[in-house]
């Protein structure tokens, strides 16, 4: 019997060399197998008989195939045969094909697939033997699974590994628990079928309802761990009991709060006064002022003798929000605790409590910290506390995540219903919404002239250029393009330096720099030292530069909706008029129009709106996410997915196991406690 926890190497025709190459790719059993789906797919489901075959178009066919003749010419080894049917004959060539003359044999029969030439002539065709009157092919006359080339096993081995394991594999009573029956859910394929569909669909149909079918076992995992994670949460009593001082909002702080940032500041206040402890999440658009109201909540904690953490993604804004916050409240102890900084021992209950502004490092340093709240800025994962093993609290923080990612309020009701949302949904008095272009390339002189023209030495221009390979998580930023770019830049801009007798100071800022070099060109930044920054979306998340007024956005197609839009919230922040322009090296009228969209939206639920319709209910396998944690079936804007998911759920029995293992997991989000 082999079920999904049953090893590979059971499977014939994996021997030492193809289970190292699986184990690279963490596949170890035959779930793993099963679940390393196809890319995409070749349609090779066109069958037609020989006599009907028309240049340049991929059909099928079942043949008899004559003798291989081989030949060399140019040093090129190249196989030739005619196929032949009941309706004509064809010929057939290979080139560098080691196995053709030797598995072809004339008295077999096969399905053959590939493009007839302008010559009459089929190159490098797909040949695959059928028994008489069988047609269960898996390399032709069908959808024909496309594998990632990441894995390095030529297709048509994984095609009859995937063949194999899919026919040897039963449920068995352990697995049994995650298939939904039909009377909780009619119309829902099983997951073996939904499995054997998408790695070999009958029809393009098929692969639509597998993948739903997939996109609906991981909404169901999701369900289930944010219910365990809200038990969870429900029992805890013992986090510590912020005492409210007055006023509420301090004095220090320079501005009036608008309403939704007063309403918050006090759903939040009223959470962490109490001993059960708070799992908020406050969403508001970019520029809306989130920093101060969780600084706010943080100041409390300090005031009533606890310290608070607050964590940024990115180093670059752990040090922005410390010294933003250090301006909002000078009374309050602040410090600074990135990767490389090195001491905090001499931090401890002792002293006097502070705001320890850091990145993700300060998690493992929680244990001496003992924060009474733990604010994460722009988390993508909700709710989910890194759980560190060396933090070892007495007490379970309050914590609130802040998100500019517009959740939609089903989404909040089934997927994260651990949480409680505050929103604030209104911009501080005073902002002009940005001004939005999509500049054809043949204006990029005139833009460069444009923003030469604007550049009075208190504005500052950002020009971003995206990462190349979005696929690759390491290469999260496109250095040698940044530097491309800033070449070309600088050379641009001394230039109009000459035309307009202005001396423009450029500067370039990635992740991969140095800290101090990084440091350097921040408190230029703030100091208006320069006047043009070329940069990678490291300024995407949550950079405040007052000063930053024009943005120019390279390859702008390379960016998701949510992307573009974080991305135009760095400008116009002090009240200026904001600018944002578009560049695209892409020619297509979709992508084109989709820039045009957001060009004409400013508004942050909007734009996500439209990029769920663009996407359509169909394509549940967004490549571009929104914005927070990566689903790998399902799409967070599929609501109707996800509230059919709801239903389900509401019926499936308590034994129900996911398949799928959700991308959070209950350990991840329990919250920091011993
Ligand atoms: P985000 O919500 O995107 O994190 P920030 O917290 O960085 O936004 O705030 C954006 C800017 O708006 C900051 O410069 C901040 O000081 C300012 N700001 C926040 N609230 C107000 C307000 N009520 N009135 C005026 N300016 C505000
Ligand atoms: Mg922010």
């Amino acid at each position: 019997m082999y079920s999904l926890s049953t090893p590979i190497d059971t499977i014939e025709g994996i021997g030492p060399k193809l289970l190292e190459k699986f184990a690279e790719k963490g596949i170890h059993t035959f779930k793993d197998l099963l679940l390393f789906l196809p890319l995409r797919y070749s349609d090779r489901s066109n069958i037609v008989q020989i006599k009907d075959l028309e240049p340049n178009k991929l059909v099928s066919f079942s043949a008899k195939v004559s003798t291989v003749k081989s030949f060399y010419k140019n040093r090129r080894k190249i196989d030739s045969a005619a196929a032949i049917d009941a309706t004509g004959k064809v010929k057939l060539m290979w080139f560098n094909n080691k196995f053709i003359s030797q598995t072809v044999k004339p008295d077999s029969t096969y399905m053959i697939s590939g493009k007839l030439n302008d010559r009459g002539t089929i190159v490098q065709p797909t040949i695959e033997k059928i028994a008489d009157g069988a047609v269960d092919t898996i390399h032709t006359g069908r959808l024909v699974p496309i594998y990632s080339s990441t894995l390095a096993i030529q297709q048509g081995t994984l095609r009859r590994i995937l063949k194999k394991a899919l026919a040897k594999y039963q449920l068995s009573d352990r697995d049994s628990f995650f298939e939904i029956s039909n009377d909780i859910a009619p119309n829902l394929p099983l997951i073996k079928e939904a499995l054997t569909q998408l790695h070999f669909p009958d029809t393009e149909e098929q692969i639509i309802k597998a993948r739903e079918r997939l996109a609906i076992e991981e909404l169901l995992s999701l369900i289930k761990v944010s219910e365990q994670i809200k038990t969870y949460w429900k029992q805890l009593e013992n986090a510590q009991a912020i005492n409210m001082q007055e006023p509420q909002i301090p004095h220090s702080v320079p501005f009036e709060l608008t309403q939704a940032q007063k309403t918050c500041v006090n759903e939040i206040l009223a959470d962490i006064a109490t001993t059960s402890p708070m799992n908020r999440v406050l969403i508001g658009d970019v520029g809306s002022g989130k920093t101060v109201v969780a600084g706010i909540a943080a100041y409390h904690t300090i005031q009533s003798g606890r310290a608070a953490a607050f964590i940024a993604p990115t180093k670059i804004l752990a040090e922005q929000h410390a010294q933003t916050l250090r301006s909002i409240f000078p009374d309050l102890e602040i410090k600074l605790l990135t990767g490389k900084t090195p001491k905090i021992e001499d931090t401890n209950m002792q002293q006097a409590p502070c705001l320890f502004v850091g990145t993700h490092a300060l998690i493992n340093k929680l244990e001496s910290i003992h924060p009474g709240l733990i604010i994460y800025d722009e988390q993508h994962r909700f709710g989910v506390t890194q759980r560190s093993e060396s933090a070892k609290l007495h007490t379970v923080p309050h914590t609130l995540t802040m998100s500019a990612t517009p959740i939609p309020r089903s989404l909040m009701l089934t997927i994260f219903s651990h949480l409680k949302v505050s929103t604030i949904d209104e911009l501080p008095k005073g902002r002009i919404p940005t001004k939005t272009w999509v500049v054809p390339e043949a204006k990029r002189e005139s833009a460069y002239d444009w923003i030469a023209k604007e550049l009075t030495g208190e504005k500052l221009a950002l020009i971003v250029c995206p990462f190349i390979d979005p696929s690759n998580h390491a290469a999260f930023e496109n250095i040698a393009s940044v530097k491309e770019t800033l070449e070309a830049v600088k050379s641009k801009f001394s230039q109009l330096g000459k035309t307009y007798q202005k001396s423009f100071r450029i500067a370039l800022l990635h992740g991969r720099m140095k800290p101090e070099e990084q440091n350097t060109i921040i408190s230029q930044l703030y100091d208006k030292k320069i006047d043009v920054l070329v940069t990678t979306p490291v300024v995407e998340v949550g950079v405040d530069l007052p000063a930053a007024s024009i943005m120019l956005i390279e390859a702008a197609e390379r960016f998701g909706m949510a992307s573009l839009h974080q991305l135009r919230g760095r400008v116009g922040r002090a009240g200026q008029q904001g600018y944002c322009l578009l560049f695209s090296t892409s020619n297509s009228p979709v992508v084109k129009q989709r820039l045009e969209q957001f060009s004409k939206e400013n508004n942050g639920l909007k734009l996500a709106e439209i990029d769920l319709q663009a996407r359509g209910s169909g394509d549940i396998f967004g490549v571009q996410q929104s914005g927070f944690g990566n689903l790998q079936f399902a799409s967070w804007t599929n609501l109707e997915l996800i509230g059919q998911a709801k239903k389900i759920y509401e019926k499936l029995p308590k034994s129900w196991e996911p398949f799928i293992t959700p991308i959070v997991q209950e350990q991840d989000i329990k919250p920091l406690a011993n």
